[in-house]
């Protein structure tokens, strides 16, 4: 439990050198890595990760929102050690897999989507780029022309392939790629209160052109966790049930019990056509994801062997037998084992912790949460200053593993977090906020940490 157990210029700094020689990070300034204090990984126990100095660090951002019951857990490691002795994999094109089908008739049972069939792929964007290739092609099989676009929302994040950075509004210094970028009909993001009516404005006129309407239900995370109300979400499924929209729901972030239902959609029984799962669907074990598409979608590319109404799309991995069989299983602890009767406790305590003791520290600008999904904006006096990312700093230094999105703090700890955990947490973070404050407040320079 002790953070700082390990001795300075321990392993770490020897594994940190290794690592920046070969190892290139995603969405990380390379000639900086070295000199940030990356925490090298040796083992978890729990929801605690543990370096290779032996230090502990509390997992207060799930392994970047994936961990949904914590690391090591029993069921989940005996169910991919039995796997093991049956297939590691074998492919989905053409061909099944018995633990595959238990897995989607699991999820058949449980998504917020009508007669549902289930395309598996790998990571969250790989998912979404299913669905907007499914989307597409739904409107060219049911012989309907001219709807090539999407509409999605301002501040939206969908994934880092170039579908999913069309659909995404940009930022995070993807700008560079404006240029591959194909048009969307944009909308304001959950930071606009009229979002909604401007949504449904826009389906509505843009209706002929439009394959499908695009939303991360309840809570735009990577924008820094802004939210909205269910019912909002529902009057745009709405509007694009009237207009004959598809309705893509991106739940790779809000899927498996992060919002306090297993999925965002069932807040306000929207019912979208395609519906996007990622980061939770295996407990954060393994890459798997998958695109839930509702019968009528599925039906539409129904005909003839070989023939040109099939979606020709498939990844080498997907349905890997490996993940399907802790998919599996960890579909059943979240079932069984009062998973979401937690995250409903925690979120509680933690609103009432962060209303009392982060909130009104002068250094906060907003606290946002569903569930257990918090971004706390933080209230730099000057540009440049990097306090999301010196704040995390303070955390890490603390034994609470946090990272920002710019200026906004990414609370998302694993569903089984404890009362202690959570009061642990927002302790420790609103002591690096006070320090970041008070070195900003002393005019000390801003070391980048
Ligand atoms: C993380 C995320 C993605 C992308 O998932 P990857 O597994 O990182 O490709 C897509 N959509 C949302 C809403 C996400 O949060």
């Amino acid at each position: 439990m002790t953070p700082g157990v390990g001795t300075e210029g321990g392993e770490a700094h020897d594994w940190v050198s290794r690592d920046a020689a070969v190892v290139w990070h995603g969405f990380t300034q390379m000639s900086s890595y070295a000199d940030n204090s990356p925490v090298i990984v040796d083992h978890a126990e729990g929801r605690e990760l543990i370096d290779v100095d032996g230090r502990h660090y509390l997992d207060a951002i799930s392994s970047l929102w994936v961990t949904t019951l914590g690391h090591r857990v029993p069921e989940l490691d005996d169910a991919l050690r039995r796997q093991l002795d049956r297939v590691a994999h074998s492919t989905l094109l053409g061909n099944g897999n018995t633990v595959v089908i238990e897995l989607a008739e699991a999820l058949a049972a449980v998504v917020p989507v009508d007669a549902p069939h289930i395309l598996f792929a790998s990571d969250g964007a790989s998912a979404v780029e299913q669905a907007l290739k499914i989307a597409f092609q739904y409107w060219t099989n049911k012989g309907v022309r001219g709807r090539h676009r999407y509409l999605a929302l301002g501040n939206a994040y969908h994934g880092d392939t170039v579908g999913g950075l069309s659909l995404g509004d940009g930022g995070f210094g993807t700008d560079v790629f404006d240029p591959l970028r194909f048009s969307v009909v944009r909308t304001p993001g959950y930071d606009d209160p009229g979002w909604a009516d401007k949504a449904v404005a826009a389906v509505e006129s843009h209706a002929g052109e439009l394959a499908a309407a695009v939303v991360e239900p309840l809570v735009q995370g990577a924008a820094g966790m802004l939210v909205t109300d269910p019912a909002e979400v529902a009057r745009l499924a709405e509007a694009c049930r009237r207009a004959g929209v598809l309705l893509i729901a991106d739940e790779v972030a809000t899927g498996f019990g992060r919002t306090g239902r297993l999925f965002a959609c069932e807040w306000s029984d929207t019912r979208p056509d395609l519906l996007c799962l990622g980061k939770g669907l295996t407990g954060g074990y393994l890459p798997m994801s998958a695109t839930v598409a509702a019968g009528h979608v599925y039906d539409a590319f129904l005909g003839e062997d070989l023939g040109a109404r099939t979606f020709y799309h498939g990844h080498s991995f997907a349905g890997n037998a490996l993940a399907a069989a802790v998919a599996l299983e960890h579909l059943g602890l979240i079932e069984r084992g009062d998973v979401l009767t937690n995250v409903g406790a925690r979120a509680g305590q933690l609103e009432g912790l962060l209303t009392r003791e982060v909130a009104p520290l002068p250094a906060v600008r907003a606290v946002r949460q569903r569930g257990l999904m918090v971004g706390v904006e933080l209230a730099p006096p000057a540009a440049g200053l990097k306090w999301g990312r010196r704040v995390c700093a303070g955390a890490v230094r603390r034994g609470v593993l946090l990272r920002p999105l710019g200026d906004v703090v990414v609370v998302m700890p694993p569903l089984t977090i404890t009362a202690d955990e959570i009061e642990r947490i927002t302790a420790t973070l609103a002591e690096a906020i006070v320090e970041v404050a008070e070195e900003s407040h002393a005019g000390a320079p801003p070391e980048a940490p």
